[in-house]
This record gives C-alpha cells, sequence and structure tokens, in this order.
C-alpha cells in the first residue's frame, strides 16, 4: 500500500507525468475511426474529434523510479498493461489493438476526466479514488469503466 506522505510526494510527479503523455499521444496518435467516434458519444465523450489514440509496443512507465514503483504497486500502470487513457490521449498495445472492450474502456476514462474538468483534476481524482479504495476494490471509476464498456460489448456482439 502507499502511505499518505508518499501519495502526496508522487501525486505532483503523477499529474506533471500525465501532462507530458498526454502531449506526446496527442502529438503523435491517430484520430477515432468512425466507429469509435459514436462509441465515443455513446458513452458520453463530449469531444470524441479531440481523442488520439497511439498504439506502442509497451505501455510507457514513468521514469521516476518512485513513481513507476508505486504505479505497479497499487496496479494503476503496470508492466501487464494493455492499455492507457491520458486526457485525450489513448495508447493501446499492439497485441491488444482491436480490442473492442479494452478501447471502450479507455474512452469511458477519457469523459471521466471531460467531467472532472480537466487531466490535473481527474488524475488527481482517479489516484485519490484507488488509494481510497478497499483492499479488494479497485476504486468506482475503474469499476464505471469496466462496467460500460462490458454492458456495451454484450449489447452489440462483434459481427462475424
Ligand atoms: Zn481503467
Amino acid at each position: 500500500m502507499i502511505d499518505n506522505h508518499t501519495y502526496q510526494q508522487l501525486l505532483p510527479l503523477a499529474c506533471e507525468w500525465a501532462k507530458q503523455q498526454e502531449e506526446f499521444i496527442l502529438a503523435r496518435g491517430s484520430p477515432l475511426a468512425p466507429r469509435g467516434a459514436s462509441d465515443a458519444r455513446q458513452i458520453g465523450v463530449q469531444d470524441p474529434s479531440r481523442v488520439r489514440v497511439l498504439v506502442v509496443d509497451r505501455i510507457p512507465m514513468p521514469e521516476n523510479e518512485a513513481l513507476a514503483e508505486a504505479s505497479r504497486r497499487a496496479q494503476i500502470i503496470t508492466d501487464s498493461s494493455r492499455g492507457v487513457a491520458i486526457g485525450y490521449g489513448i495508447i493501446l498495445r499492439a497485441d491488444s489493438w482491436g480490442n473492442r472492450e479494452l478501447l471502450l474502456h479507455q474512452l469511458v476514462h477519457v469523459a471521466q476526466c471531460e467531467r472532472s474538468g480537466g487531466l490535473e483534476s481527474f488524475v488527481e481524482e482517479y489516484l485519490g479514488d484507488r488509494k481510497a479504495s478497499a483492499k479488494f476494490t479497485v476504486g468506482s471509476l475503474e469499476e464505471e469503466a469496466r462496467r460500460v464498456a462490458r454492458e456495451i460489448c454484450a449489447a452489440e456482439p462483434v459481427a462475424k
């Protein structure tokens, strides 16, 4: 677990890292395909045209060792992460490209970020939510993302 002192020290670093990552993804990623854009609207993303998706071989971990270690320990971004949403930037691991539920999940985080009022407030809200969670839950924002993605996939089975 991450104690409060460590959390307070790492939070500004996490915000800074998130801002840099979002900038990087927005500069290099691709806009959503039409289906992704309509999924985004269904999920409640206000501005789907701002979303960019970047496909990578491996989800990048923060360079700061303490931050990377906390991220792994809290299972927020780990070496086995397949995708992550940072503001309007979504990173997907190449071997999970085309995984609809994974993209939907990340789009829920984009909508949450908009609702939160921006990346910095979202990082704080998301990490606070994860930090406050009991040992066996992942936090209400993460639960919402998992539930919504599952529901949409179940409602519209992928055409064969
Ligand atoms: Zn998530």
